[in-house]
């Protein structure tokens, strides 16, 4: 009797602990500034999720703007960097030309005198802020190897893109550990890993920019960056107006493109990131020419007045009204 009793005992366990090898394995992480939550399926999930946060602080640590591997151009106008971020400054970089500057990684000294680092909020003066533009301008910094170089004082912040490229990083952990199903989620920066355990596509919620509880709508997505920037993620009011962090290196004032915000659905998690910066200063005129020129990506525009539009890409399911832009319309 008291066999059979730790035979059963033993194949309880053995049927338990297999379940659970087979259960989504959930993480959560705060870092660089964003809760983060990590969900990996398959009978490497937890060593996966466990690697994938060491890397996520790994790279919050070399990343950071200031106690960062490149805060040392605060003081001095050359730096050692190792390979991953001198990868990620170099990728910045093209990322800031093909934007036409739109995308700017030395916005730091605007970002900065708007409060937006100390959170410490405040409105600068118009002479505060164009002489602090003149340290704005990608076309100052340079990367040779593993060396960075700036020039006329320019600083960096790579809070535009950083995770976008963490996002990538944690998908090729997952790939490593052979993860079929998973989901990384770094605050509006979501990427699907496969489709989900019952074998359906994930369905990835876009938020209303007007109710931080409500969405407007799902995208569809397999192995896929859905990335978006938007008015609402960091914000103050002063006087009844409201200011957001997404700057337009033109003016140095936060950008005033129309939209509410900008998600861009592509594999490329990295460039999508920098994209939806890009595109949200470019407002949707230049975003939609920037798209069709340059392709690869997919993208839903939410305008101030709420009104949705979407590129004939996107697997888009709404209750509400959208409008779809399409590549050729000349063709139709
Ligand atoms: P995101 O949430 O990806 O749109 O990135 C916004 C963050 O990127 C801000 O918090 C700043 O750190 C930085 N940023 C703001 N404006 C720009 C810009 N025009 N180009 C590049 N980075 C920017
Ligand atoms: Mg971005």
């Amino acid at each position: 009797m008291k066999y059979i009793k730790i035979v059963l005992l033993i194949i309880c366990v053995a049927v338990l602990g297999g379940c659970s090898m087979n259960r989504m394995q959930e993480k959560t992480v705060f870092a660089m500034d964003t809760v983060m939550t990590l969900k990996a399926y398959g009978k490497n999930a937890q060593a996966a999720l466990d690697e994938a946060q060491q890397e996520i602080y790994r790279l919050d640590l070399l990343l950071d703007r200031y106690d960062g591997e490149f805060g040392e151009l605060n003081f001095v106008p050359e730096v050692q960097v190792s390979d991953d971020t001198a990868e990620l400054v170099r990728l910045a970089l093209e990322m800031c030309e093909k934007t036409d500057g739109a995308f700017d990684i030395t916005i730091a000294p605007i970002m900065d005198a708007w409060g937006f680092y100390q959170k410490e909020f405040t409105v600068p003066s118009e002479k505060q802020i164009s002489s602090l533009l003149e340290f704005v301008g990608y076309e100052n910094i340079e990367v040779n190897g593993n060396t960075l170089f700036s020039k006329n004082g320019a600083t960096l912040d790579l809070g535009g893109i950083a995770k976008g490229y963490t996002s990538a990083r944690i998908r090729e952990i997952f790939e490593k550990h052979d993860i079929k199903s998973g989901l990384i989620s770094l605050g509006g920066n979501v990427e699907t890993v496969g489709k989900r355990p019952d074998g359906r596509e994930w369905n990835v919620a876009i938020q209303d920019p007007e109710n931080s509880e409500g969405y407007i709508g799902t995208v569809k997505s397999q192995n896929c960056a859905v990335i978006t920037s938007g008015d609402y993620q960091r914000c103050f009011e002063e006087n009844g107006q409201k200011y957001h962090h997404i700057i337009d290196p033109d003016t140095g004032y936060p950008a005033q493109s129309g939209l509410s915000s900008v998600t861009i659905i592509s594999n490329d998690a990295t460039e999508a990131d920098a994209l939806s910066t890009a595109l949200f200063v470019m407002g949707m005129k230049k975003g939609i020419d920037y798209w069709r020129n340059n392709g690869g990506f997919e993208v839903i525009f939410i305008k101030e007045d709420g009104k949705i539009y979407i590129t004939e890409g996107v697997d888009f399911e709404s209750e509400r009204e959208y409008e779809i832009i399409e590549k050729r319309p000349d063709l139709k």
